[in-house]
């Protein structure tokens, strides 16, 4: 098709544009190998069938894409599909402009496939993308938007995304409608249209109506051939720059994927980092991966509670500081510190470590690794903390807890109760709780772990905990930063359980401690079977060990804790347990592993100067309110089939809600917010344990026959044990 002064001359500007992007990109790989860390090659690929699985799904379908924004992620496959095939179209039109003779126009059956594929994946893209920028500069989705108290580069605060976005748009249209186009005015120039081309047919049969010179059909495909396929090489050393390359290096952050939740300590041994180098080069890589979405700020609660930490924020910063100086880093020199450019030490320590931005990234980033690796740099350097913070952490470095009390007082609570709980240092058990510091030392924390003694007890469990030789897990002491007091503590605690006798395994109430026993310590080569006591009453259920002698009758909604949620995917058993004891559950819009943080993961809870809008918790209490209230439109009903499943289904309706919890952090928490909130009277906070109390009218001699000397604890018994 092409005359040979035009193939010599597309020849050289290939060229040109081809070892330009080649530059470009070789740059960006030196920049990324500057990060620190192997690439376990051999491991991957001793894992390619998993890796493989993971790219037909998350890259091949956009899985991930979907989640949170289906319509967005509808729009945005349309894009991706049709321009993915455009890879074999692109080929296969420089085969025809080069090849003499060689064509797929009405080749019949041969080639049906391929055109019609090309003709509706044309469509596709060309609707997918104006759909796109209608939403970005029309509708102008506040989803993009970064809040003025967070750092953000100047660039970008600019608006260099916006630009490059419309640049990138504007070439998709432009090379998808030109190819589309040719196609028009090659099937006019035929003189019919081609039934395997249909929408390119309705426009050539337009062209034939007008009755065009032949020449215009001529020139029209010579145009947008070189439009279609001369554009896309012009653009390609400009991508290198783009947000788009994420195109690239997104496939390759999900081949190289692996949960970096459980490796904050990578970097520099613990020592942290300040420095783009000091990065991990998968760190690094995420910058390139990044697509700018801003859907790990949507899920963020720190941002939410108007923090100056927005994780889509810090990839940005990074990106766009590689962008501006990817030479000079590739070359070795030091980028200034993380803090001046990137993100603020404000923002680093409001991250609640929640592992939401993780979940949610579609390319399969993790902001917050970052965030902990500079935390750990910050406590390093010795730089002053939060006076709250700095107390808790020297309590548990002095006495292995942090609410100051002597680790003697640690099993105290079990001094109230009529039975003496095993001490599985001294007695073999089958199963070892890890009781956890909220649940030893805090009020309410107490008299939850009372109930759940008591009621493994009457299911004749054989159980025992570690008395005074337990010590706080150290998860949370880990991601403030403390690398050296984890080890501590998980040394300590690991020498404990070795001495114990136990079975079967561990079961904690305390989703952090479940997290650090089933991960973390790995670190120091050590990881145990841990069980969540959710997972365990069900399992007594099911073996008839445990009874329910009634069914409860009570609108709930269960807040899902980051730790067993996220970290640990542990989000059925409560659920099975609650329909178990017949409630009838409506889901939040945030649940599961999408659930919304309490805000007190991460050190969150130790701190006390913190600067919010609005509190974490408060946030989900009215969210909570507004299913429960009956204001949503979809409420996922589990148990609603048949009136609540309880003894009257319309009373459930008509009593106050509850707000349920398995962590006793959370209900320390949520029983705050739903005080400051002032909605004490619409929604009640409770933990599961509770509910499978009451749902075994188990008697309170039973659980408590010495009264416990805190008033809200006795408070708190004679409540529930009426
Ligand atoms: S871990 Fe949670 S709080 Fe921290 S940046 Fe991610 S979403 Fe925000
Ligand atoms: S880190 Fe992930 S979720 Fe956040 S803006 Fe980048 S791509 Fe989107």
């Amino acid at each position: 098709m092409l005359s040979y002064p035009e193939r010599i001359g597309f020849i050289i500007f290939a060229i040109a544009m081809l070892l330009l992007t080649a530059f470009g990109f070789f740059q960006i790989l030196r920049a990324i190998r500057r990060g620190h860390g192997d690439f376990p090659w051999r491991q991957y690929l001793g894992e390619w069938k998993e890796r493989l699985k993971t790219q037909v799904i998350n890259v091949g379908f956009n899985f991930p894409v979907f989640q949170n924004r289906p319509r967005v992620g509808l729009l945005h496959f349309m894009v991706f599909a049709g321009f993915s095939f455009y890879l074999l179209v692109n080929i296969v039109d420089l085969a025809e402009g080069y090849v003499d003779g060689f064509t797929t126009l009405h080749q019949g059956i041969l080639f049906a496939p391929f055109v019609l594929a090309a003709d509706l994946l044309s469509i596709s893209v060309l609707v997918g993308m104006s759909a796109l920028l209608i939403r970005r500069f029309i509708v102008k989705d506040k989803a993009f938007n970064i809040r003025e108290n967070v750092l953000l580069n100047p660039k970008v605060r600019a608006g260099a995304i916006r630009r490059d976005s419309l640049i990138v748009g504007l070439f998709i249209l432009v090379h998808v409608g030109s190819r589309w186009l040719g196609r028009a005015f090659a099937l006019a120039g035929s003189g019919s249209g081609d039934w395997f081309e249909p929408t390119a047919s309705v426009v050539a049969s337009l062209f034939i109506a007008l009755n065009l010179p032949h020449q215009v059909y001529e020139i029209g495909q010579h145009v947008t051939w070189f439009l279609a396929l001369g554009l896309i090489l012009a653009f390609f050393p400009y991508f290198v720059f783009s947000k788009h390359i994420h195109i690239f290096f997104a496939p390759i952050n999900w081949l190289v994927y692996r949960d970096r939740r459980l490796a904050v300590t990578e970097a520099n041994n613990g020592a942290g980092v300040k420095h783009m180098q000091d990065l991990s080069w998968q760190s690094i890589l995420d910058s390139y991966a990044c697509i700018m979405c801003n859907r790990c700020q949507d899920v963020c609660p720190a941002y939410a509670a108007g923090t100056p930490l927005s994780p889509s924020a810090l990839e940005i910063n990074k990106r766009y500081w590689l962008n501006e100086n990817l030479l000079s880093f590739a070359n070795g020199k030091s980028s200034p510190s993380l803090l001046d450019m990137a993100i603020t030490q404000e923002a680093v320590w409001a991250c609640t470590t929640c592992g939401a931005c993780v979940e949610v990234c579609p390319v399969g980033n993790a902001p917050m690794v970052d965030i902990v690796e500079i935390r750990q740099m910050l406590i390093n350097q010795g730089e002053p903390l939060d006076t709250n913070l700095q107390k808790s952490l020297e309590n548990l470095g002095k006495q292995g807890n942090s609410f100051g009390q002597s680790a003697r007082a640690r099993a105290k609570w079990t001094q109230s109760l009529n039975f003496k709980i095993k001490d599985a240092r001294k007695e073999a058990v089958e199963y070892l709780w890890f009781v956890g510091d909220y649940a030893s030392f805090d009020g309410r924390g107490q008299n939850l772990s009372r109930q759940v003694a008591s009621v493994f007890r009457q299911a004749g469990l054989d159980y025992g905990i570690l008395y005074d030789a337990e010590w706080n897990s150290g998860n949370d002491a880990r991601r403030v930063g403390e690398e050296g007091l984890f080890e501590q503590l998980a040394e300590h605690n690991i020498a404990a359980l070795d001495k114990a006798k136990f079975s079967e395994g561990i079961i904690t109430t305390d989703p952090h401690s479940m997290n650090a026993l089933r991960f973390e310590y790995l670190k120091l080569g050590k990881q145990y079977r841990v069980l969540h006591y959710t997972q365990v009453l069900n399992q007594l259920l099911d073996e008839g060990k445990l009874k329910l002698k009634r069914q409860l009758d009570y609108r709930v909604t269960y807040h899902d804790p980051c730790y067993l949620g996220r970290y640990n995917r542990v989000t059925a058993a409560p659920r099975e347990l609650l329909q178990r004891l017949g409630v009838t559950l409506i889901e939040m819009p945030r649940h599961g592993l999408g659930s919304f943080c309490c805000g007190a993961g991460g050190g969150q809870l130790w701190r006390s100067e913190l600067v919010q809008d609005a509190r974490p918790s408060e946030l989900r209490i009215h969210e909570a309110l507004s299913v429960l209230d009956g204001k949503t439109n979809e409420p996922n009903l589990i148990n609603a089939a048949n009136g609540g499943n309880g003894s009257n289904g319309n009373s459930a309706k008509n009593s106050v809600p509850l707000f349920v919890v398995a962590c006793p952090k959370d209900v320390a928490m949520f029983a705050d917010a739903v005080k400051t909130s002032g909605n004490e009277e619409k929604i009640v906070v409770k933990d599961v344990i509770e509910l499978v109390v009451e749902a075994m009218q188990y008697p309170q001699r039973y659980v408590a026959n010495q009264p416990y000397r805190g008033a809200e604890v006795e408070a708190g018994v004679a409540r529930r044990f009426p």
